[in-house]
């Protein structure tokens, strides 16, 4: 799947689409939101009081990044 146009919005509500496959299962594959061309990797981060966890989305190809924090 690639993306061809860059639309903001399109790319936002990518972004929130896999932030929310991520948040249910950490292990899920995701396409990166914005290149469309590899997997978001995943790396998941506790919070020092253990409360939550952050999910830190990276694309291997294009550099994109988001952060997800979910309560546990
Ligand atoms: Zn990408």
């Amino acid at each position: 799947m690639s993306f061809s146009e860059s639309n903001p919005a399109d790319t936002r509500r990518r972004w929130i689409a896999a932030g929310t496959t991520i948040a249910a299962d950490p292990d899920a594959t995701v396409d990166c939101p914005v290149c469309g061309q590899e997997k978001l990797a995943v790396q998941v981060v506790e919070w020092p009081d253990g409360s939550k966890v952050d999910l830190h989305m990276t694309c291997p190809n294009c550099g994109a990044r988001n952060v997800v924090t979910k309560q546990k």
